[in-house]
């Protein structure tokens, strides 16, 4: 099976985190985001093991909220010891209404408006990352004004192609996010951090792209980023403590994706830093990263019950599901790939576009996968690996509810979010 928390009884019957898929599917119903918070807790204790071993006591991993946020997320985070990175108002908001403590969020995003900036001061969000200069002569105002200090890291780009899909990918010079070392721009980014009262800059902070394979995209950036912690050193007299190298390892979506071995990785990755601090003259910094889809994606499953089966000679099949683009829009948006699977027996002898029940003709979750001849309304189906940016992206395009978050843990089952009803859907309306 693709990923150990899957498994299919000798009757066909799919379990996830070792519970029967059909048996939750009817007791919460359809459409159905699955988390398995065992799993989760075993990412997040892989991360921080880690980089505790490869880097040392002041080595953090930062979970990328952005990839599904609710409070029960955020309280596991905090009783793992992970910090968390945010990207707006509401994030932060989350965060702290679930108990994160504020000192362990950094605070993230190339848009931040003064009323965030308000509002992440006035909570003691423990560290902005700065991603530019207008955010930094704004926060900086806001910062005096109240009076307090706050400390930053700034979004710098090493110019590295991670050889991901375009839209995931960020750490080129023409991104929108960070300003550019290679252009020299960086430099005089942190030269006026520098000068601001209230600020204190710790350190850089870089993220290249998200779904990595490529072995040495993490070491590229770091050479890149550890050269210009140097350049700082010999012309600011500013020696950077902290290195935040973003997220982005890559998880496997279906059976002939590639496993990276994140605890090897990062081993390697320490080797490298060690060595490049050490020819660079520089002390080791704190060094950050900032998963996010390698913390959840495998800890997600959706299951759907079929409406109707379309046959279509000659052509195409498909299977049309109770949910859809609005509770996973990433094969709309960027062709995600993923696996599907009967729920309640295998046999996949035919071949499937399973499509959601929106009025677009693009609302397809996944093209072309494998399913038993006779699938028939009333039966469920699973999508796997959808712990990451599905919650996340979530809408209620066509005044659809979205699905309830149920967490597996230790064999039982509650609920995270509840099912979002019709009166919900009319709550903000006048
Ligand atoms: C999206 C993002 C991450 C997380 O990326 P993953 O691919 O989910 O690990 C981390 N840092 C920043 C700045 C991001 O934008």
């Amino acid at each position: 099976m693709l990923s150990s928390n899957i498994t299919r009884d000798a009757d066909g019957t799919l379990r996830f985190a070792g519970q029967s898929v059909p048996a939750l599917a009817e007791e919460y119903a359809t459409p159905l985001y699955l988390m398995d918070e065992d799993r989760i807790r075993a990412n997040c204790r892989m991360y921080r093991q880690a980089l505790r071993e490869s880097f040392g006591e002041d080595a953090l991993p930062l979970y990328a909220s952005k990839a599904c946020a609710f409070k029960q997320m955020y309280r596991i985070m905090a009783e793992e010891g992970m910090g968390v990175d945010t990207v707006s108002s509401g994030e932060i908001h989350t965060a702290l209404a679930a108990g994160f403590p504020a000192e362990r969020i950094w605070f993230h995003g190339d848009g931040k408006t003064d009323a965030d900036i308000r509002y992440a001061v006035g909570q003691g969000v423990g560290c902005f990352i700065v991603d530019n200069e207008t955010e930094l002569l704004a926060l900086a105002q806001e910062v005096r004004r109240q009076g307090v200090r706050q400390r930053i890291l700034l979004r710098v780009t090493p110019g590295i192609d991670p050889h991901t899909f375009e839209a995931v990918n960020t750490g080129t010079v023409d991104v929108k996010f960070g300003v550019a070392i290679q252009t020299g721009a960086a430099l005089e980014f942190a030269r006026l951090a520098l000068a601001q009262e209230g600020l204190e800059l710790e350190g850089i902070h870089c993220h290249v792209g998200s779904m990595v394979f490529d072995e040495n995209v993490f070491e590229d950036s770091a050479e890149i980023m550890l050269g210009f912690m140097a350049e700082m050193k010999e012309k600011l007299g500013f020696e950077a403590r902290v290195l935040n190298l973003g997220g982005g390892y890559g998880v496997r979506y279906r059976e002939t994706d590639k496993q990276v071995d994140i605890p090897a990785r990062i081993a390697a990755l320490a080797a490298f830093i060690k060595e490049r601090c050490a020819a660079l003259g520089l002390a080791l910094p704190a060094v950050l990263m900032e998963p996010g889809r390698s913390i959840v994606a495998d800890a997600g499953m959706t299951v759907y019950t079929v409406s109707t089966v379309k046959h279509i000679p000659n052509c195409k099949n498909y299977v049309i599901v109770d949910g859809g683009m609005t509770d996973n829009p990433r094969w709309c948006l960027y062709r995600a790939a993923y696996t599907v699977l009967h729920a309640e027996r295998g046999g996949e002898t035919e071949r499937f576009t399973l499509a959601g029940r929106c009025c677009e003709s693009g609302d397809i979750v996944q093209p072309d996968v494998p399913l038993p001849a006779d699938i028939k309304r009333g039966e469920t189906v699973a999508v796997c690996t959808t712990g990451a940016y599905n919650y996340a992206m979530s809408s209620n395009y066509n005044r659809l509810g979205r699905p309830p978050v149920v967490m597996l843990r230790g064999g039982e089952s509650y609920v995270a979010v509840r099912r979002e009803r019709a009166e919900d859907l009319c709550a903000l309306d006048v």
